[in-house]
């Protein structure tokens, strides 16, 4: 059993890890958290009774302090190592169910919320599962310049497809962000928790406008004019001006609401953009 989110210590988690002569594989992420504040600020946004769904149970450390506020967890972890000691950590807690497989392949449960340290490798398709699959809330761990991206504005460097996709369904916000020593072995990036929260989406037709940002961004600091004469030409350049968009902007300058004004005047060339 570990100790109470409010006393635990670096101490007691590096112990625990040691405990189990851990050979973390570093294709997997496995970098396990020994800060306390990660576990307090993820369990701090978690509304008792939520049931949770985890991404990548490690050793179940965040797994054991998940389970004490929410009324039921479901963890997937895709190490069969790691479950084996998951299963040791969390066998008090009779409100925890560990499923060993790919979290980007095995079926996920309805939940409140989804929270993950999240294996690095894994973290764009994770977030374009989380939005297909309409997940209500996401407190999310991830490299900080993800976070930056998730969260960037228009003409921004960090701002992109990734951006346009997440912002378009949810709020998203970066909570605190973390030094690379909060994890075991050290990452060699900063971390930023961010919380993604369900809204209604800006748009009706989200794949045209994933594969039209798809294409446009391929060139962010192109002008809009290039990008549609390289792929689609003329007349798809006179669509979008018939949309009223100025198209000697940059891609990257674009805002959301102009990207929904031109996936939707490029209707009639959507499966030429899908061909590119
Ligand atoms: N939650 C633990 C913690 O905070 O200490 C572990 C976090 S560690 C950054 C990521 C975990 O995800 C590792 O245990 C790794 O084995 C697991 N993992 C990596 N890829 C995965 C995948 N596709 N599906 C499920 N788990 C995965």
């Amino acid at each position: 059993m570990l100790p109470d989110i409010d006393v635990v210590t670096r101490d007691d988690l590096m112990s625990l890890i040691m405990r189990n002569r851990l050979k973390p594989i570093k294709r997997l992420s496995q970098h396990f958290v020994v800060d306390p504040t990660i576990i307090r600020d993820i369990v701090n946004h978690i509304p008792r009774g939520s049931k949770v769904l985890e991404v990548g149970t490690g050793i179940g450390i965040l797994t054991y302090y998940l389970a004490r506020v929410a009324s039921q967890v479901i963890t997937i972890e895709i190490d069969g190592r790691l479950v084996r000691i998951a299963e040791h950590v969390l066998s008090g807690l009779n409100n925890v169910s560990i499923i060993q497989g790919d979290a980007l392949r095995v079926p996920w449960p309805q939940v409140d919320a989804l929270v993950s340290n999240v294996p690095y490798s894994i973290t764009s398709p994770l977030i374009m599962r989380i939005i297909k699959e309409g997940v209500p809330r996401a407190l999310l761990t991830i490299q900080r310049e993800v976070a930056n991206r998730l969260t960037g504005e228009p003409g921004s460097d960090d701002y992109g497809r990734l951006s346009v996709i997440t912002q378009c369904n949810y709020s998203v916000s970066i909570l605190n962000t973390y030094a690379p020593d909060s994890f075991y072995p050290s990452p060699e990036v900063y971390s930023s928790l961010i919380m993604m929260s369900k809204k209604e989406p800006c748009y009706d037709d989200m794949d045209a406008l994933e594969s039209v940002t798809k294409l446009l961004f391929r060139h962010r600091n192109r002008v809009l004019r290039w990008v549609l004469n390289k792929y689609l030409g003329p007349s798809a350049v006179n669509a979008v001006v018939n949309a009223g968009i100025d198209v000697s902007a940059r891609v990257r300058q674009l805002g959301i609401n102009e990207l929904i004004k031109i996936t939707g005047s490029l209707k009639p060339f959507i499966n030429d953009i899908r061909s590119h």
